[in-house]
């Protein structure tokens, strides 16, 4: 139908028409669709000026904690509960989920990404996708791409090499386009290598659409474009915010000049029109309120990591101990973070009368500290140390003060007053629980060590309140795994020398060795690590088989809960290749699954490693490779907590490099065919005597051979008594790819 827009109609549907709306085109029968954030509740805006107000909508658990309880199907259904809210109110398009992987821990907006891990954040993703979509309602799979950080958000250029980029910043992005088909994917405000996303023609053209096959449209993040024709060029489709009516300008006059392929337009026109037809063709619907705040209490339930539990401390029973609450935060819940995904929720639980309801003994509560102010205040410490000092048990709810979309974190650390609170207590009552709420990691060290039991329940959404005395209690029993390595420091993390960067410019420095990739390489302590998450029971792992097929590993191993209470254990499978021909990490998460095991019961547990998954970046081909040989699959509790390891021999891909005159010595020994032409040349040329002089007698010895083994072929050729002539490399190189 676009075919019929005029080109000025294709301009203007190619912007939006306001904040949260596309632009209809009444005479082609084109309405506007709302689009709206995102990505852990619906934010419709209520107000007319107020961005932010919205309408109430559940807040399910940010991705922080969503990711945490590495179960896709969770995430399927809240996708669907999201699509159903997104029904309700008339919205087209969900913005999210954000799959910006957590190169830093001090990244302003971790709370809204998964992980620092692309399997994990790719699986989870694809689901919360596919769930939302079931229901007719587009996703925005954002922000693409490498946008890992909010310092100079809008201006950075994210600089990193080709094989950094595809293995681990594009993946996750990749596996949720190849495998669900967002409706939309929404472009970063960053640059990578010196391009805006925006104008990302390699991006959004070759890789997204190209090799990917994405389907749907490409809008931009709010703000993002800076030239409108460039960005129509390099196949961005929508822009928004609208209006923007010198933009639209623009676009014709670029047509009108020459400057601008009238059918890059006439295309991006036509994608808006099949996402608003499409859109079209949901129904209408409701929802039901109680039921999804069920559902968010169960999620954030399942995101809760217990992170220590000496002597069993936990669980606490209703009416065994009386419990000093301790913390603004118990009663003044951190649920969600600031920015764009801020949602009004349609209620919200706070641990304080949970807790009270949860047991008959005595709750006592002090807040502690004051959420506003850093220093310690002496009056708020006493009442709380006295209400401590008065109980069986002391959980002290602490937390990040202040996270938000726009700005990165300067430290790791709790504020002065949350620490004091956290050391007075634990001196005066033994028995001390640590609560945090924190939507990116938070130092523990060294206070962790004075306290027995520590719960990291992240933000947890509308239902924090009620998820986490499920847990203090036992009615939950904890599965949640961390999803970040939580450092001891924060000068240890593998981002720390490269991070945010200056002078618009950061550089990946610690390149594939992000999160516990990099800890591991450098053989470094952390304070919990990746993958990590206590339960209240135990589980022994028994011995563990793997084999190679066409569709990758397939892993099975016996896991037994050993310990006195039903539980759940999230099995994981971490690959390395020894002796592997290009730099790798010493294990990389690629697969995972989580099982119900009753107590005494034992499971088996049957994990799939893809192929595909297998594969790295091969810059000399331009393409995925798997590399064959001996694979070792370390079946873990945790990155750092193997129960058992395979050895499992995996056929390589077909990988022949073509051998140039560019090519060395060495590489053209290497390679049989090469091999054999090349001492066949130096054979011939030392007969007829061309090369019986001083290069001829060196390449005859084996050491001296090994040496020139960096020696370019071409380079070789012009030495003074080279076996090989010039003239001869065309057929040489010739004969050797043929
Ligand atoms: C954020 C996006 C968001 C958009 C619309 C931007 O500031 O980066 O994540 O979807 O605003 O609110």
């Amino acid at each position: 139908m676009s075919s019929e827009l005029s080109t000025a109609d294709q301009a203007a549907i190619t912007s939006g028409a306001d904040f949260w709306h596309t632009t209809p085109v009444e005479a082609a029968g084109i309405p506007g669709v709302t689009v709206t954030d995102g990505p852990h509740g619906v934010r419709m805006q209520a107000a007319e000026g107020d961005l932010l107000a919205g309408v109430p909508a559940t807040c399910f658990p940010p991705a922080v904690a969503s990711a945490s309880t590495w179960d896709p199907d969770l995430l399927r259904r809240m996708g669907e509960a999201l699509g159903d809210e997104c029904r309700a109110q008339d919205v087209a398009v969900l913005l999210g989920p954000g799959v910006n992987l957590k190169r830093s821990p001090l990244g302003g907006r971790n709370f809204e990404y998964f992980s620092e891990d692309p399997i994990l954040t790719g699986v989870l993703a694809t689901e919360w996708v596919r769930g939302l979509q079931s229901r007719g309602v587009g996703a925005s799979l954002k922000h693409f791409a490498v946008n890992s950080q909010e310092t100079d958000r809008m201006r950075v250029s994210a600089d990193l090499d080709e094989r950094t980029l595809r293995e681990v910043y594009l993946r996750a992005f990749q596996r949720v386009v190849t495998r669900a088909q967002p409706w939309t994917v929404m472009c970063a405000y960053n640059k990578i290598n010196g391009v805006y996303a925006s104008e990302h023609h390699w991006l959004l053209t070759e890789v997204l659409r190209g090799e990917w096959g994405f389907e749907g449209l490409v809008v931009s993040d709010w703000g993002a474009v800076v030239d409108r024709v460039k960005s129509i060029a390099a196949g961005l489709d929508l822009t928004m915010p609208g209006p923007d009516a010198e933009g639209d300008q623009a676009l014709v006059t670029a047509v009108e000049a020459g400057q601008l392929d009238p059918r890059l337009l006439r295309q991006s026109a036509e994608r808006v029109r099949k996402m608003v037809v499409k859109a079209g063709e949901r129904p209408a619907g409701d929802y039901d309120a109680a039921a999804h705040h069920a559902l968010a209490r169960e999620i954030a339930g399942r995101a809760i990591v217990l992170l220590k539990n000496d002597g069993d401390l936990l669980p606490l029973t209703d009416g065994g101990q009386s419990v000093a609450v301790l913390g603004e935060f118990a009663r003044t819940p951190r649920y969600q973070g600031g920015g764009s995904s801020q949602i009004t929720p349609t209620r919200l639980d706070d641990a304080l009368t949970e807790i009270q309801a949860s047991t008959s003994a005595t709750v006592r509560f002090a807040a502690g500290y004051s959420v506003e102010g850093d220093a310690p205040d002496e009056a708020l410490l006493t009442e709380a140390v006295e209400a401590a000092r008065e109980s069986d048990v002391a959980i002290v709810f602490v937390g990040s003060v202040h996270e938000t979309e726009g700005a990165d974190r300067d430290s790791l650390d709790l504020p002065a007053a949350q620490l004091a609170l956290i050391e007075r207590v634990s001196a005066a009552n033994g028995r001390t629980v640590v609560v945090l709420s924190n939507g990116a990691v938070i130092a523990t060290k060294p206070w962790d060590e004075t306290v027995p039991a520590l719960l990291e329940s992240w933000l947890l959404g509308q239902a924090g309140g009620s998820a986490v005395a499920d847990v203090l209690f036992g009615r939950v029993n904890p599965s949640g795994r961390l999803a970040e390595t939580i450092p001891v420091k924060l000068a240890d993390h593998p981002s720390y020398l490269d991070f945010p960067g200056e002078h618009g410019h950061v550089r990946y420095g610690e390149g594939l060795h992000i999160g516990y990739r990099g800890f591991d390489a450098r053989e470094q302590q952390v304070a919990y690590p990746f993958g990590f998450g206590l339960s209240y029971t135990t589980f022994g792992y028994g011995e563990a088989q793997a084999s190679a097929g066409e569709e990758g590993i397939l892993i099975r191993v016996p896991v037994t809960n050993t310990g006195g209470r039903d539980g759940r254990e999230v099995v994981q499978a971490y690959v390395s290749l020894p002796g592997s021909r290009v730099s790798r990490a010493p294990r990389e998460l690629k697969a995972f699954t989580s099982a119900e095991i009753a107590a005494g019961e034992t499971a088996e547990v049957v994990l799939t490693v893809e192929r595909e998954d297998l594969a790295y970046w091969d810059t000399r081909l331009n393409r995925w490779i798997v590399e064959g040989g001996s694979y070792t699959v370390e079946i873990g509790a945790s990155s750092r907590d193997i129960r058992a390891t395979v050895s499992v021999d995996v056929a390589g891909d077909p990988d022949r490099v073509p051998l140039t005159a560019e090519s060395s010595v060495g590489e053209w020994f290497a390679d049989p065919r090469g091999a054999e032409l090349l001492a066949e040349a130096f054979t011939a040329a030392m007969a007829e005597g061309g090369g019986s002089g001083e290069m001829g007698a060196m390449v005859a010895d084996p050491g001296i051979l090994m040496m020139l083994g960096s020696l370019p072929l071409s380079r070789m050729a012009k030495f003074p008594g080279s076996p090989l002539r010039p003239e001869a490399l065309d057929k040489l190189v010739t004969d050797a790819n043929n």
